[in-house]
């Protein structure tokens, strides 16, 4: 397992590139850049070292991240963990009692499988599982 990405939300994705690229070197060479309709996003992500970013912008006021934003103006929103078989891994925790959000995997940036952890389950913070094609 390895920390796949952290999710910061973000406003507006350029000016967060202001920073996360310009100001502090991550560079606009490697940034891929999305929309998730699925959780009404668009996404960017930022290599750093084997390791991302990801800069989560709200494509609508229904958006989780609108939610968000309201709330605490951004700030980290998910920290995600690669896994090997996110099927296993969602089997694993759901018969150790673990709260999850998303029983089943579904498609996240990249056509990546992703599922949600609730942050009930996990020391306050929302989890992401991401299972890379
Ligand atoms: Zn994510």
């Amino acid at each position: 397992m390895k920390i796949d990405h952290l999710g910061i939300a973000a406003k507006s994705i350029e000016e967060a590139l202001k920073f996360w690229a310009d100001g502090l070197g991550l560079g606009l060479e490697n940034v891929h850049t999305e929309v998730v309709e699925d959780q009404k996003v668009r996404v960017a992500m930022l290599p750093v070292g084997e390791s991302r970013i990801e800069l989560l912008e709200p494509i609508s006021e229904d958006s989780p991240i609108s939610k968000f934003l309201e709330k605490r103006g951004g700030g980290i929103h998910h920290i995600a963990i690669q896994v090997e078989d996110i099927t296993a891994a969602l089997a694993r925790l759901k018969t150790q009692g673990v709260r999850l959000i998303d029983e089943s995997p579904r498609t996240g940036a990249e056509g990546c499988l992703v599922a949600f952890v609730h942050p009930a389950s996990t020391n306050g913070v929302l989890l992401e599982l991401v299972e890379s094609k």
